[in-house]
């Protein structure tokens, strides 16, 4: 008697796991439904995207491409007409661009003209010679415009001292790097 009623409750035990284990089951596969429907909403909304004029749109896309590089021109022009020194660059993203305006308006890159990068080496900044090839007069004038200025935020320093390189707090920061 007790055996059987043993037998019998380890059944039903037996049937509870099972039980739950269907509901899990079910929970997962509602989910799964659920999420389904997501991506088919997506898709969808995504083959409606597909669907606007796109050569409308790239046409527009172009436009304003063309129009950002027409203002830019223009205004470059009025950066170079208005430099003391009319040094230009010759080469890279900056060609044709007088080396002051661009030490306004581009500072980091006149950094990397002079040779040098925003971080330490030692207690000096890096320097590398990919400006090996870069015109001397480009060169110099690019030191000279660097001078006194932190090489990587480009603030005034309180001194012109040639050794002096970096703002203190950029300093801090590029030591820990
Ligand atoms: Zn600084």
């Amino acid at each position: 008697m007790n055996l059987q009623l043993e037998a019998q409750e380890d059944v039903l035990a037996h049937l509870k796991q099972r039980l739950a284990h269907c509901r899990e089951t079910f929970e997962t596969a509602n989910q799964i439904i659920t999420l389904s429907a997501k991506i088919e909403t997506l898709k969808s909304n995504h083959d409606d995207l597909k669907n606007l004029d796109s050569d409308n749109l790239q046409d527009h896309l172009t436009m304003l491409a063309n129009k950002q590089r027409d203002i830019e021109r223009l205004e470059w022009r009025d950066r170079n007409a208005s430099c003391e020194n009319k040094l230009t660059l010759p080469f890279g993203k900056h060609k044709d661009h007088c080396v002051e305006a661009v030490w306004e308006h581009d500072p980091g890159y006149i950094v990397w003209l002079a040779g040098f990068r925003p971080a330490l080496n030692g207690s000096r900044p890096e320097t590398h010679s990919n400006n090996a090839n870069f015109p001397s007069n480009v060169k110099q004038l690019a030191k000279s415009l660097i001078r006194g200025t932190c090489y990587s935020c480009h603030d005034e320093l309180d001194t012109d001292e040639a050794w002096k390189t970096f703002c203190s707090s950029c300093y801090k920061e590029l030591k820990m790097k």
